[in-house]
């Protein structure tokens, strides 16, 4: 069984045809999908979705290209929030600085309170970073020394630096589509060295759909190419690779588990 870690099943190019989505890749073997909120307007329909399917779960967060117009969601409205037995993670959240379609500072506020709430509810926190590791690193560290937190980078792109201090901070690696990019050496590169007990696989969809179906809406089904070509990079076998990412799923995200 497969795992996506981080789908947009609310997003337009799913929700249209949400259950066939769903069906399409319960054939090729995912078994599970974590369905990522990314703005407050969709944390009902995204929970609702979830109370519809067995097999699907939530996350309740804003992500960092939506903070300016959300500032007003503190610790208390997230705690609320997340206080649903389908909702297993927090975030998107973390620091787009490559858009900056919010402002830095917004960004980071936002990133802090989530953080915040993964402390006390134990919930991983799903982190999106784009073009800012440094600033990322520096608000994970500081957070860390106050105690710390489980979490996980989404759709890995940054350094292997990056990666390697995340990794020593505890945090999981998830790998999307964009691993399968003919550009994309030296994500491959980290792909075939994260530790086996931190690797996750994700689609990230509808964006970025991995080879052989590029230029086409991304769907859960094809977490199933990414892993397999990730199985290769690590000279395993997708059989193998699935169990692994599967067991590392369920170990961070244990509220999907119980
Ligand atoms: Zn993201
Ligand atoms: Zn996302």
């Amino acid at each position: 069984m497969l795992v996506d870690s981080h789908c947009h099943l609310n997003y337009e190019g799913l929700v249209e045809e949400q259950d066939a989505v769903l069906d399409r890749a319960r054939e090729a073997g995912v078994g599970r999908f974590l369905n990522i909120s990314t703005r407050e307007s969709e944390w009902d329909d995204i929970v609702a979705t979830a109370e519809r399917n067995d097999d699907v779960f939530a996350s309740i967060g804003i992500h960092p290209h939506n903070a300016d117009e959300h500032q007003h969601v503190d610790e208390d409205r997230l705690r609320a929030a997340v206080d649903h037995p389908k909702v297993i993670g927090i975030g998107e959240t973390g620091l787009d600085y490559y858009y900056e379609h919010s402002d830095r500072e917004a960004q980071q506020r936002l990133f802090r309170r989530h953080i915040t709430v993964c402390r006390e509810t134990r919930l991983p926190l799903i982190i999106h970073t784009r073009d800012a590791e440094d600033d990322t690193l520096a608000i994970l560290r500081d957070e860390m020394e106050k105690g710390a937190f489980p979490a996980l980078i989404h759709c890995f792109t940054a350094s292997g630096e990056f990666g390697d201090a995340v990794l020593e901070l505890g945090l999981s690696i998830s790998i999307s589509g964009i691993v399968t990019f003919k550009n994309a050496k030296d994500l491959q590169e980290t792909a075939a060295r994260v530790p086996e007990d931190r690797l996750l696989v994700e689609t990230d969809s509808p964006f970025l759909a991995p080879v052989p179906h590029r230029g086409k809406t991304c769907e859960p089904a094809y977490v199933a190419d990414t892993a397999k070509f990730v199985a290769e990079l690590r000279d395993t076998d997708v059989e193998s690779l699935a169990a692994t990412t599967t067991r590392n799923f369920f170990e961070l995200f244990a509220k999907a588990a119980a």
